[in-house]
């Protein structure tokens, strides 16, 4: 399924036309218009899925191997020096396209190009009461 009003479904179905570093018959990996770092990518899948929760498994087992791939790729001939795997799921997630995608960002050894947070604390009753709430709905 396509949506008509998804700027993702058009980029990644030609309609829009995109820098492709790579096409097969379930992606378009396209560079980012406001890039982290140099050479940072998207992996978008070809048909329309919201986010991560609505992403078919078949899907979804293929875009880890493509980012590890691309990744390497990066390191290869971009000389960088890691790279992060970025999912976002939901606006409070910093999901601002709602077409499900997969960001591949290359780092190159600067500090400030972290993906970052603010560790946190945690106890042992704290964690195994998490552990029930999500357990009970894991299935
Ligand atoms: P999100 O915040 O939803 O995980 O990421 C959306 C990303 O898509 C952002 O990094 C943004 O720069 C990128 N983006 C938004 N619109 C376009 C577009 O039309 N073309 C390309 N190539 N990237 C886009
Ligand atoms: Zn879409």
């Amino acid at each position: 399924m396509k949506d008509d009003n998804c700027i993702f479904c058009k980029i990644a179905n030609g309609e829009i036309p995109s820098t492709t570093l790579y096409e097969d018959d379930t992606f378009r990996v396209i560079f980012d218009l406001n890039p982290a770092t140099k050479g940072h990518c998207l992996i978008l899948p070809k048909e329309h899925y919201e986010n991560l929760t609505v992403l078919p498994d078949e899907t979804a087992a293929k875009v880890l191997p493509l980012a590890g791939k691309i990744g390497k790729a990066m390191e290869e001939a971009l000389g960088a020096k890691g790279f992060n795997v970025v999912q976002n799921n939901g606006e409070a997630a910093g999901q601002t396209v709602h077409h499900f995608h997969t960001h591949i960002i290359p780092r190159y050894g600067n500090p400030d190009e972290m993906v970052l947070w603010k560790p946190g604390t945690s106890t042992p009753e704290g964690l195994r009461e998490v552990c029930e709430e999500i357990k009970g709905k894991l299935g």
